[in-house]
């Protein structure tokens, strides 16, 4: 996607049916048009009368909206937020069947996790602990070990590197699973593209410190 100002939508990675019965079309028509597409707009209209941070990345938005002036510090740390966010959360999901990690994903997630089903259980408890709104997520560091955590609202985990992030917003899964976060968890960590978060931790090895991932 566009990593500066103006920001575009980037479009569905597959088709809004692709990913049934996991997520279905409904939800994905409303999470990625409306609501992907309201953080998009909103960075948009806040930076259009900003011109000073037009030239900032949207990494650089998400990693540095601390030393905005008061009136756009908290409007960019949502909706820059919520644009890298969703960008990463798209594009990790991908229609079944999916494939394994490559083996230095694996071999990663060994060490420090204990094995995939060790991995899946924290990435469970974050999103399943987040109370009310936000994300879980797989990060790596600049040493490359990896780790879980929960962001509330739509802070990113940055500056560790993003590998991996489930949407526990109820907007991701309400319409599917009502107030059934669990199942919806269930349903999502089934999709999940491990190539491609594969080939995302390759990057952060091979080019440390690490840089905007999207
Ligand atoms: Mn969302």
């Amino acid at each position: 996607m566009e990593q500066r100002y103006p920001f575009t939508l980037p479009p569905l990675p597959y088709a809004y049916d692709a990913l049934e019965p996991e997520l279905d079309e409904k939800v994905l028509h409303f999470h990625h048009d409306k609501h992907f597409a309201a953080y998009v707009d909103a960075l948009n209209q806040l930076l259009e009368r900003a011109p000073a941070y037009q030239s900032w990345s949207l990494w650089k938005l998400c990693l540095d909206w601390r030393e905005l002036p008061d009136d756009l510090r908290q409007g960019v740390r949502n909706n820059a937020g919520g644009v890298f966010n969703h960008d990463l959360y798209f594009r990790t999901l991908h229609p079944l069947p999916v494939s394994a990690p490559d083996a230095a994903l694996e071999g990663a997630v060994a060490r420090d996790f204990g094995g995939m089903m060790k991995l899946k259980e924290a990435m469970r408890q974050a999103a399943l602990g987040q109370f009310g709104s936000g994300w879980a997520w797989l990060t790596v560091d600049r040493d490359g070990r990896l780790a879980v955590q929960k962001t509330p609202n739509q802070d990113t985990p940055l500056p560790l590197s993003p590998l991996l992030c489930c949407d526990v917003w109820e907007h991701a899964y309400y319409l599917q699973y009502q107030n059934r976060r669990a199942d919806y968890f269930e349903a999502w960590w089934r999709l999940v593209d491990w190539p491609l978060v594969s080939q995302l931790y390759a990057d952060c090895m091979a080019c440390r410190p690490p840089r905007p991932l999207s």
